[in-house]
């Protein structure tokens, strides 16, 4: 499976360096390249990671964002996408606009350029020094592992529409491989007929790639029901991709670890504590401190934790966690627990079968369970754990 890290700060640099040779590549998003100009694009060349820079375009075109219009990355974002022209009154992009062929095909081809080209130009200034002290090659810039046609939340048929036009129209307009973004609205998930509909619409572009978003879908909340909704989801998606195109879920925990590991889909992006789900509209916000529990596989507070991994006796193995308690960790070492422990789940579950992985977390849910004294620990217990169940429950069904 490939495995690609979601970057949201830049401060995280410093875990993901820890792991540069397991997972595939990392995905930007293009308002975190605004915000950390020099840092990202610096990260990305230094290090010559393979990348998305996904452009986000759904972004400028709902509600929350005018209560982003004072962030930094706001202007920068609208003049390199070159769509002063498509901003209405309320500092929203129209998509209204986007109707007219021509102005949509320019708007495509400034979207595919600007992730072909914006980290290299971004890190110009410091190749251009390196060039006097060294010989440079022009072909080293780094190019990102697929683009991405402008998107829209998939609420109305008008905006299937324009998505899957903006993927036609992108076809013959970059040299790099097309991958769509499907960003699937949660409510539509239960539905069959729309699902398969947005389905065959996808599948009968010529993208070369599929990314995969349900937007705002946490998997540790929802019931076995619900789980068994999105993985046919991504179950039916791959056997129409066929195996020449990648379906890659874009947000996601350890049930869609499984899910990867088992060849549903072939890879996932891991967000950094905060990121393993993705409301649109939300306005998002510094993380909250939370520690992620390895064997429950979510976060909790740090004082829970404590409380479980006491009670429990189920003690983290990642050299982070050796000597401290989860509330004794600082920000910085809750990331890098968070990373060593998704690289960990990775490993211990590849080799399994999906019966073992089954039979290990109904496992582990009775051993919580039966850890807790008296019935009103019990009742706590059960509450952080019940995901466990209702990944069981659906992963049987699978
Ligand atoms: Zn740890």
């Amino acid at each position: 499976m490939k495995t690609f890290i979601r970057m949201s700060l830049m401060r995280e640099k410093e875990a993901i360096n820890e792991h540069l040779s397991e997972f595939t590549g990392v995905i930007l998003d293009a308002h975190i390249l605004e915000t950390f100009q020099n840092a990202s694009s610096g990260y990305i060349s230094n290090n010559k990671l393979r990348y998305i820079l996904d452009p986000n375009t759904y972004r400028l075109a709902i509600d929350p964002i005018i209560d982003c219009t004072d962030k930094r990355w706001y202007d920068r974002i609208i003049q390199n996408f070159k769509i002063q022209d498509l901003i209405n009154d309320q500092g929203l992009l129209d998509t209204t606009l986007l109707r007219d062929h021509k102005r949509l095909e320019r708007f495509v081809i400034d979207i595919l350029r600007y992730q072909e080209d914006r980290i290299s130009n971004l890190s110009g200034d410091i190749e251009s020094w390196l060039f006097l002290l060294e010989e440079s090659n022009e072909d080293e810039n780094q190019k990102p592992y697929c683009v991405i046609p402008p998107y829209f939340i998939i609420d109305s048929e008008e905006l299937l529409d324009l998505n899957i036009e903006a993927i036609n129209l992108s076809l013959d307009k970059s040299e790099l491989p097309i991958y769509a973004n499907i960003p699937i609205y949660y409510d539509n998930l239960f539905n069959e007929n729309v699902i398969n509909h947005i389905i065959k619409r996808y599948i009968e572009t010529d993208a070369d790639g599929f990314l995969l978003w349900v937007t705002d879908y946490n998997e540790v909340k929802e019931r076995s029901i619900s789980l068994q909704c999105y993985q046919s989801l991504f179950k039916e998606m791959k056997e129409l991709a066929g195996s020449q195109r990648e379906v890659i879920n874009l947000f996601g925990g350890f049930f869609s670890t499984i899910l990867a590991s088992k060849n549903i889909y072939d890879g996932l992006a891991h967000g950094i504590g905060i990121s393993e789900s993705r409301n649109p509209y939300g306005l998002g916000g510094p993380a909250p401190t939370l520690y992620y529990v390895p064997i429950l596989h979510r976060m909790l507070t740090s004082e829970r934790a404590d409380d479980l991994i006491l009670t429990v006796k189920s003690r983290c193995s990642c050299p982070v966690c050796s000597s401290k308690m989860p509330s004794e960790l600082k920000t910085m070492e809750l990331v890098r627990h968070i990373l060593n422990v998704k690289m960990i789940e990775q490993r211990e579950i590849e080799p399994l079968s999906m019966d073992e992985i089954i039979a290990k977390l109904d496992q582990d849910y009775e051993m919580i369970y039966r850890s807790a004294g008296d019935t009103r620990t019990q009742r706590t217990f059960m509450a952080y754990s019940q995901q466990l169940k209702e990944w069981v429950n659906s992963l049987k069904v699978l």
